[in-house]
């Protein structure tokens, strides 16, 4: 049997659509498997101001036009469609399997990238979509002019409640420690703002409400006083994990699910190769993925001239 295909992508976000752009372009034939929209996470980021070539920064939701249409112009096809697993990793003609149809391709590219945690807390799941939520550029509209909370001390948290300081009147972080994890001109711009404000070494014990979210429970972790703190949503960063379950036993990973790679963005399996933030080191910057995919895009070629 002949494979359809000369390499499929798995995931259409930065590190996929760079890596179709360099596949496409060296006449190999293409097949982007996408979920949700060409782009995956800078859908859901509203500026983005770290990646070269943009004096300005650039909006989450252009670049990722742009670097669809790009990639489009050298012929990799890109269908919407949900990845269920993979078979025949080790055999030449490699089998992709969407909840629709299958399709089969001599190299496969792992560029399912990841999906934000959840808190775990009583309530979380209650009011999801009523107040609790994981995307301040999806929802934070639906709070104009009220109080927010955001509850991480990463990049992430940092670069959406400064987002959210836009359009709601105020955004309180909560963060365990009393020192954040973010970056440093992260920090210093949110205590510059003053519509931030910040619950230090506060954890959410439970999220309270009626129809919809109505206050987070906290604890104080250095008084152990829990009391209510009343809000109208909250946005909740607290890490990130890989999207790479559909892979599990199938390729080396670490304990969190990350693919190990090699620096030419090779798996354990031979014609396999993962890049951006599903693979083990990721610095899980969007110049990074961009640069993973092309590696791996570029030892795909190689592989498959060999
Ligand atoms: P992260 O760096 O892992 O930060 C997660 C934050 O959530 C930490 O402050 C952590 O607290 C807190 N946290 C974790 N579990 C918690 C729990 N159960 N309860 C309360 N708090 C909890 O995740 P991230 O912010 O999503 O960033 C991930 C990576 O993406 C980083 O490498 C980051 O640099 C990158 N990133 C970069 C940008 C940018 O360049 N602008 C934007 C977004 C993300 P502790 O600090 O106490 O551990």
């Amino acid at each position: 049997m002949e494979a359809e295909y000369d390499v499929i992508i798995l995931g259409g976000g930065a590190a996929g659509l760079s890596a179709g752009l360099y596949t496409g372009r060296a006449m190999m034939k293409t097949l982007i498997l996408e979920s949700i929209g060409s782009g995956g996470q800078l859908l859901i980021t509203d500026e983005i101001e770290n990646y070269p070539g943009f004096t300005h920064g650039v909006k989450g939701q252009e670049l990722a036009m742009i670097m669809d249409q790009q990639t489009g112009r050298f012929g990799a096809e890109i269908e919407y469609t949900e990845v269920e697993g993979v078979d025949d990793l080790e055999k030449p003609v490699k089998v992709v399997h969407t909840y629709d149809r299958d399709y089969t391709a001599s190299r496969l590219i792992i560029a399912t990238g990841g999906a934000h945690n959840k808190l775990g807390n009583p309530g979380e799941d209650q009011f999801a979509g009523r107040g609790v939520s994981y995307c301040a550029v999806c929802d934070g509209n639906f709070f104009r002019g009220e109080d927010v909370v955001v509850i991480g001390g990463g990049d992430s948290a940092l670069d959406e409640a400064y987002y959210l300081s836009g359009i709601v009147n105020s955004v309180t972080i909560i963060h365990r420690r009393d020192e954040l994890r973010a970056t440093k001109i992260l920090q210093e711009r949110a205590f510059a703002d003053p519509k931030t404000k910040f619950l230090w070494s506060h954890v959410v014990e439970e999220f309270t409400g009626n129809e919809v979210l109505e206050a987070a429970r906290v604890k104080n972790l250095k008084t152990e006083e829990i009391y209510d703190y009343p809000v109208a949503a909250a946005f909740i960063y607290v890490g990130f994990h890989p999207n790479t379950e559909y892979l599990k036993g199938k390729v080396v990973m670490d304990p969190l699910g990350h693919i190990e790679t090699d620096v030419r963005m090779r798996t354990s399996v031979p014609g396999i190769y993962a890049c951006g933030d599903a693979r083990a080191e990721s610095t899980r910057q969007l110049g990074a993925a961009v640069g993973d995919g092309i590696t791996a895009a570029l030892s795909a070629y190689h592989d498959h001239s060999a």
